[in-house]
């Protein structure tokens, strides 16, 4: 994947699955993070900030697995070092490192949380947001990332920005407890192999929204900033979201579950450091007025179980 090509999910639905992970956290860790929420909003998107600066940056947010042969892809060890002896670490990296690097970013987050580093805690978990969200988008997932491969070119940002940004007023991100989980290699893993399996379902809705609306109709044109620039309607776009049949809307809630399980699971793996002693500045009154909001809304019956470790 070209290191400018994609972004991963839009600027929108990073933001949107950071900001409500916060709510799936369990008590003890519930008042530092509401705290922070708008830091772990904000800085959602950092990792694509950094893909134009920083060369090592774009592949951790992708695996094209199918380089790696068909699912489950047993050619390829889950571990790094493994993986590495099999196909080199240049290979590893030009095809995309995103399972390991959040697993290296993981424990790099237990180590924050052991000492108590504010900063660094806020700046991990924000990244680990990006990342383990990006991880569930079917199209980091494989080689044919922007349909390239098979005429589709442009799907890739009418999946992950142009839907959610147009279709999240009806989607429900009330998601419960975020659960935990014992190895983080192995979580990632199962992200990103439903992405995969996930990748044939993206492309082949794309199609059958092309048998039934004639070319004609597929394409509006926008003036922006003085260019002209051609874009999917509105109406491709409805016909290819109902065709998709829930799974943009899907995919977000398993992101924001899976990144408040990364923050909670390092967090227990840290040993429950106490984190209330590091808030040390009061929120604005507008701020607490729509946090109090969103609380209500995203915990209402949390406290009633918390899903056991895996
Ligand atoms: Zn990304």
């Amino acid at each position: 994947m070209p290191a400018l090509e994609s972004v991963g999910w839009g600027f929108w639905a990073h933001r949107q699955i950071n900001r409500v992970a916060v709510f799936t956290l369990p008590e003890e860790m519930f008042p530092f993070f509401r705290h922070h929420v708008e830091y772990l909003t904000k800085h959602a998107t950092d990792p694509d900030s950094r893909r134009s600066s920083d060369p090592e940056e774009a592949p951790r947010h992708y695996i094209d697995l199918d380089y790696y042969g068909t699912y489950p892809f047993d050619s390829l060890p889950r571990g790094w070092q493994d993986a590495a002896n099999r196909f080199t670490e240049d290979t590893l990296k030009a095809y995309g490192i995103v399972p390991w690097h959040v697993q290296r970013m993981y424990y790099r987050l237990v180590e924050a949380y052991k000492v108590k580093d504010k900063e660094r805690i806020l700046k991990l978990c924000a990244d680990i947001g990006h990342y383990v969200a990006d991880a569930h988008v079917p199209l980091h997932a494989t080689l044919n990332y922007n349909g390239q491969l098979t005429n589709q070119h442009g799907i890739h940002s009418l999946l992950e920005s142009r839907l959610p940004e147009l279709f999240h007023g009806n989607y429900d991100f009330v998601v419960g407890p975020a659960p935990l989980f014992a190895q983080p290699l192995k979580r990632i893993w199962e992200v990103v192999l439903q992405s995969a399996a996930a990748v044939d379902t993206v492309l082949s809705a794309e199609w059958k929204v092309r048998a039934n609306m004639p070319e004609s109709e597929w394409h509006v044109y926008e003036e922006r900033n003085g260019r002209r620039s051609k874009m999917y309607s509105e109406a491709y776009a409805a016909a290819y979201h109902q065709q998709l049949n829930g799974l943009v809307e899907r995919r977000m809630r398993q992101s924001i579950l899976a990144v408040g399980s990364f923050w909670y699971s390092a967090w227990v793996d840290a040993g429950q450091p106490e984190l209330s002693a590091l808030i040390d500045t009061p929120i604005s009154t507008a701020d607490s007025l729509l946090l109090e909001q969103e609380t209500k809304k995203y915990r209402s019956g949390l406290l009633l179980g918390r899903p056991e470790a895996d």
